[in-house]
């Protein structure tokens, strides 16, 4: 059997955690600090706040934003869930750009025509699908001319460049998800990076019950921390960041190399950014071949997503998700998302492509 996903945890985090549990500091303490100062380190970020996952980052940021009920915010239909279900609880209301047939990731002309349909948006939510910066130039630019703040959700793409940066520093602010599929993980948990000290602060009061002083609440927050021994995780998993994409981006080489299926479209990689690969994601004619395929030889695989979020069931009572995305709707009826983990050895990685090759 080949695993889809693969955690690579070593003695590192192994003798970080023990040291939390004998300090008995296990909810806060320093190691909360010190990742959120590598973390923003790594990316030349003015502030970083850790969180208890992706999902309550996203949430944070929208909500130091001033983003609330009656807004609307514009996203991609084709994202894990999270993304837009932050957007709802805030009150505010989703709207669905379609994405680009190349990319994955939210088109900037369908951007631009849902800022005409709904001029009234206050902020846009791009994520980099898959490890792939979304164009960013282009966004920022129809951003910038509508007023939208651009926010980026980074869950699936920690240390992916973009023109020579890095993303998390692009737009206003940015969540990060240290979910144990991510490139890295610290078991759950997540960051906020932000140049921004008004939205950093406020995020951080928002992520601690709405205090700075103890028991003196300014507003309604939340407990959204990240404890100490997650910290302790993530921050041995940041030192190890670069290697491990190295490692994906190998992976995907060869697949890139190696996969000659006329049935199959493979991942684009535009010249002007850094792919890191947390999903390799094909797209096939015929799916279920495929997967019937890869079943009957023990490879793991993942689809990412099969529906798109505004066709969700629990979206059924939202009027901006009746609607059509054919881009997105397309790519949820034939997407497949095969092992790229660091830890394939170069026999998986000849298994795989041969079982690919010669599907059906
Ligand atoms: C994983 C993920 C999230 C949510 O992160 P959690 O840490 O699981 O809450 C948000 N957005 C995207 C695109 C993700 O892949």
């Amino acid at each position: 059997m080949i695993p889809h996903v693969k955690l690579q945890l070593g003695k590192e985090e192994e003798d970080r955690v023990i040291e939390v549990l004998r300090s008995g500091m296990l909810a806060a303490g320093s190691y909360v600090q010190e990742f959120e100062d590598e973390f923003k380190r790594y990316h030349g970020s003015g502030y970083g706040v850790a969180t208890s996952s992706g999902t309550t980052a996203l949430h944070v940021i929208l909500e130091a934003m001033g983003i609330g009920a009656g807004d609307k915010v514009i996203t991609t239909p084709f994202s894990f869930i999270a993304t837009s279900n932050a957007i709802l609880y805030t009150g505010a209301t989703p709207v669905f750009a379609d994405i680009d047939p190349v990319t994955y990731n939210l088109s900037p002309a369908a951007l631009d025509n849902a800022v005409k349909d709904h001029p009234e948006a206050k902020a846009v939510i791009v994520v980099h699908l898959f490890g792939l910066p979304a164009d960013m130039d282009e966004i920022l630019a129809i951003a910038n001319k509508n007023n939208l703040i651009v926010i980026e959700d980074c869950a699936q793409a920690h240390g992916a460049i973009y023109r020579n940066k890095k993303v998390g520093i692009l737009g206003k602010a940015s969540a990060f998800s240290f979910y144990p599929s991510k490139n890295i993980t610290s078991g759950e948990g997540g960051m906020v990076l932000t140049d921004d000290p008004m939205i950093a602060e406020k995020v951080r009061i928002l992520v601690n019950q709405g205090q700075r002083r103890r028991y003196y609440h300014e507003m309604v927050g939340y407990n959204y921390r990240m404890t100490n021994i997650h910290a302790a995780i993530g921050l041995e998993q940041l030192k190890k960041l670069d290697i491990y994409n190295q490692k994906r981006i190998e992976n995907a080489k060869f697949y890139d190399d190696h996969i000659v299926n006329q049935g199959i479209q493979k991942p684009v990689l535009p010249p002007d950014r850094k792919h890191v690969y947390h999903q390799y994601t094909l797209k096939v004619d015929n799916r279920s071949a495929l997967t019937a395929c890869l079943d009957a030889n023990g490879i793991g695989y993942g689809i990412h997503y099969p529906l798109i979020m505004p066709a969700q069931p629990a979206y059924k009572n939202i009027a901006t998700c009746a609607g059509a995305w054919p881009v997105a709707e397309d790519l949820a009826d034939c997407c497949v998302s095969i092992p790229v983990h660091p830890a394939l050895s170069r026999n998986e990685l000849t298994t795989i492509v041969e079982v690919i090759n010669n599907y059906r």
